[in-house]
């Protein structure tokens, strides 16, 4: 069984929106045409308290793209995004929602972010995805949306390590690229560690 996981498609991750993702709102369609060829579909969505710990305002003299350690990891700083409950954090208009059976929220945790779909950056908690697709007997995970660099790759990882065979459709992704490279990078990673990469 097939799931299409569709990350983060909100407003905030939009070009124009507090962390914008530039070509983010060209892969709207692309997404809407991929979900009529899978039997599930699934969405994450960023949903953080408004003080949460990945944003350079919860931290006196910081600023966004400063690094600061948090539970002995690198947490990189961000503009105030995906507020819960607030237009940012909604999934954008025109993304066809009535496609998906269950939205994940993630980054719920004041204290800890969370890149992955599947569980906080300590892996300390579940957002539940990685538990519904195995109760819905999905072997077969693909993954679409933003940002490639981040939410993709380390949604990926995990998928992976819970033992999901994982591809990423590349034309339905967009990165951040803090460097250029780091699309680049984020494949080749997720190729290393056995995932498929489909152009
Ligand atoms: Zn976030």
């Amino acid at each position: 069984m097939k799931a299409l996981i569709i990350v983060d498609m909100q407003n905030d991750f939009m070009p124009g929106g507090a962390l914008g993702v530039p070509g983010a709102d060209k892969i709207v369609d692309l997404i809407n045409s991929l979900m009529t060829q899978f039997p599930l579909v699934v969405a994450s969505q960023d949903w953080h308290p408004s003080d949460h710990v990945s944003f350079a305002s919860s931290h006196p003299g910081k600023k966004p793209g400063d690094v600061i350690k948090v539970q002995a990891q690198d947490q990189v700083l961000w503009p105030v995004h995906c507020v819960r409950d607030t237009f940012g954090a909604e999934l954008v208009n025109g993304l066809n929602k009535k496609q998906i059976a269950k939205f994940f929220h993630k980054g719920t945790d004041k204290n800890i972010d969370s890149y992955s779909s599947f569980f906080d950056n300590a892996r300390l908690k579940s957002t539940g995805l990685g538990e519904y697709l195995k109760s819905q007997n999905v072997t077969d995970v693909y993954l679409v949306g933003v940002a490639t660099d981040y939410c993709i790759l380390y949604s990926a990882f995990d998928a992976i390590d819970l033992g999901f065979s994982v591809s990423v459709i590349a034309p339905a992704c967009k990165p951040i690229n803090l460097d250029p490279k780091d699309e680049e990078r984020a494949f080749a990673a997720i190729s290393a560690k056995g995932g498929k990469i489909l152009y």
